[in-house]
């Protein structure tokens, strides 16, 4: 973490090659997801409460809040009771008055992993980390089997929560989780290396039980570009040719992690919108991790949903009120149909608040001059309407 603030810092400070250079020779260590450190990564930053004003509590109570990327998946933490570490548990979910959360599965991370240039080869701590906690043998070798076993997982939590988390596959049964108050689980892929470079394989990780299928994560891989990698490319042809049989299967396409390149290249050849499941925005933030207003514009344009993250390289600082100007600048530059949650909650990163405190963003954003339509719609109704819309029918 230290050495990923002086990277943040360096850059912002002085945008000079010099400072850059630094970082590329002694590569920021990025936290957005790189296992495995221990949980206690996943700090909340001490805080007295956040302030709810009556007004906020009562507008609070009516939206189904939905939130588009945490990694509670990563970590070996029971989430069916009340952690004191870490974002989220289904405790904390019900407490913030989630609808709605996509669960992230990340299958392969190199040891480098960073978010200026990470060597793709450099290792994988994730294939380390199913050696080293036994999980099953195919597991070790397979990307895709790393990502099926992630999806299981959640599968097994949603058996032991009786009824409290639904993993949602269907428009149907969104709409039957809202209707019955049940937390609605959508799985998510960190990347598209578990396709393993086989088109076969993206019905196989739909059969598993994703919906939203992210094209990279921290490196380049079979389908294009990584906004951290070392090409910067667009989509490969076998890249070009995911999107439209992934849509057809049903997934949803995620850019986030992707190269400014394949947002681009993604928006000019998909048929139906695209999200970017977590982010922080260059001209309110300008970091590494960062994705320029021009390339989420496009992403909006094309009828899109830009989650807007809570941790320090989205935002700069995490505090409230960072993040509150940061959904406040989305909504001004994207449109307030096109702007939603994106926490990174459990992304290895330390957060201004948790799952249970969500009534104070919502607070806040009132307090910052937001109405109460734009607040609803940017805590929670946009992604429900977006996933009601684009879940498959059946
Ligand atoms: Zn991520």
């Amino acid at each position: 973490m230290k050495s990923l603030r002086r990277v943040l810092g360096g850059v912002a400070m002085t945008a000079t090659i010099a400072a850059l250079s630094v970082s590329l020779a002694a590569p920021a260590r990025a936290a957005d997801e790189r296992p495995p450190t221990p949980d206690s990564v996943n700090r909340v930053i001490p805080h007295a409460p956040y302030p709810v004003s009556a007004r906020a509590r009562a507008l609070h109570a009516t939206i189904p809040v939905a939130d588009l990327h945490a990694d509670p998946l990563l970590w070996n933490r029971d989430l069916l009771i009340r952690n004191n570490i870490g974002h989220i548990d289904i405790p904390r979910l019900e407490e913030g008055g989630f609808a709605l959360q996509d669960f992230s599965v990340v299958s392969k991370s190199p040891r480098s992993a960073n978010y200026v240039k990470t060597d793709a080869s450099d290792g994988d701590v994730m294939a380390d980390r199913a050696r080293r906690e036994h999980w099953p043998r195919k597991t070790w070798n397979s990307v895709l089997q790393r990502a099926l076993y992630g999806a299981d997982k959640l599968k097994g939590i949603e058996k032991r929560s009786h009824g409290r988390l639904r993993i949602v596959r269907t428009k149907g049964d969104l709409r039957r989780s809202l209707h019955d108050h049940v937390i609605a689980g959508i799985l998510l892929s960190e990347g598209a290396h578990p396709l393993e470079g086989k088109l076969s394989n993206i019905k196989v990780m739909y059969d598993g039980g994703f919906r939203v299928l992210g094209l990279q994560h921290f490196f380049d891989n079979e389908l294009g570009g990584s906004l951290h990698g070392e090409s910067h490319g667009g989509l490969t042809p076998f890249g070009k040719a995911v999107i439209p049989r992934a849509e057809k299967q049903g997934l949803i396409i995620d850019v986030a992690h992707s190269s400014e390149a394949v947002v681009f290249d993604t928006v000019a050849i998909a048929k139906r919108p695209i999200i970017v499941s977590h982010t922080g925005i260059k001209g309110y933030c300008d970091t590494p991790r960062n994705v320029s207003d021009a390339a989420l514009k496009a992403v909006a344009d094309h009828g899109g949903l830009i989650g807007v993250g809570y941790w320090d390289a989205a935002v700069c600082e995490p505090t409230m009120k960072n993040v509150t100007e940061a959904i406040v600048y989305a909504v001004k530059l994207l449109g307030a149909e096109h702007v939603a949650l994106g926490s990174d909650f459990d992304g290895g990163v330390a957060m201004p608040f948790d799952a249970s405190e969500m009534a104070g963003l919502t607070s806040s954003l009132l307090d910052a001059g937001l109405d109460e339509k734009t607040v609803k719609m940017v805590m929670g109704e946009n992604a429900i309407r977006f996933f009601s819309t684009y879940l498959p029918s059946k």
